[in-house]
């Protein structure tokens, strides 16, 4: 098949959550990259030591976002990555602070303060700890995919990231309601895990995939060659990567246009 060149990397974060950079180091290093489009996705409140301050810290972001503006030639994309918080799929981003988004990703992260208590023992905290046994593994992973698959149909996601890193899912359930509902799986570069086994997931499902550098430092922006080395060793058809262009198309193409509207 022929190669592929990714020109939008919607997964990056700033020092307004657990990135050093700025918003304008980041955009920066994707000029520099010569990327199309970039996202600014810092992590939602409810990351303990991980979340920007509070919700409404995304309306700054905003407003640094506007003041670059035509400075660089770079699109740039206000989102975030929030958190799943609670097994019914809640997330800890409102839909009045969303609504001012122009993507929204949410990931599974275990240093997330859940909605109840009774879900922050039973839920975050043995996925944090680890896993101890069989039974609690099986019992992690099914509760973990219960709580994505209902974020993903309930909140108007564009990615998923990670799925598979820190909590284990069931990545057919995940690629299955990907194909349902186009919100994109995630391959993510700036993470050990095993993405073979979400590559070959999405391809049973045909299901919609974004890659991303998922960069806490400005340096490592637009750095998703071992994902594209993946995603061609698979053989994944350039039409279901959703932030890549055949390498002879024309650069102007902006790929946000396309998720923008799947919901
Ligand atoms: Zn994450
Ligand atoms: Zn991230």
């Amino acid at each position: 098949m022929a190669g592929y060149k990714v020109i939008a990397d919607w997964h990056t974060h700033t020092r307004y959550s657990d990135g050093r950079g700025t918003v304008e180091d980041n955009v920066r290093a994707a000029a520099e990259k010569g990327l199309t489009e970039i996202a600014i996705t810092d992590h939602g409140p409810k990351g303990i030591f991980i979340g920007v301050k509070s919700a409404e810290t995304y309306l700054d972001i905003k407003k640094d976002i506007e003041a670059l503006k035509e400075r660089y030639p770079v699109r740039v994309l206000l989102g975030a990555e929030a958190n799943v918080t609670g097994l019914n799929g809640e997330i800890d981003i409102a839909p009045e602070i969303s609504k001012e988004m122009d993507i929204l990703l949410v990931g599974l992260h275990p240093q997330a303060v859940a909605e109840t208590w009774r879900e922050n023992l039973g839920w975050m905290l043995p996925n944090f700890l680890g896993r101890v046994n069989q039974t609690l593994k099986k019992r992690m992973r099914n509760a973990n995919t219960k709580a994505l698959l209902n974020a993903m149909y309930n909140h108007p996601i564009n990615v998923v990231t990670h799925p598979g890193l820190m909590m284990d899912v069931d990545l057919d359930e995940i690629a299955g309601a990907s194909a349902a509902t186009g919100c994109a799986v995630e391959i993510n570069t700036g993470h050990a895990y095993n993405k073979d086994e979400v590559i070959k997931a999405a391809l049973r499902w045909a299901a919609p995939l974004a890659v991303n550098s998922d960069a806490h430092y400005p340096d490592t922006v637009g750095e998703v060659d071992k994902g594209v080395e993946l995603l061609l060793k698979w053989d994944v058809p350039v039409n279901q990567v959703l932030n890549a262009v055949p390498v002879s198309a024309r650069q102007e193409v902006h790929p946000s246009d396309i998720i923008r509207n799947v919901h």
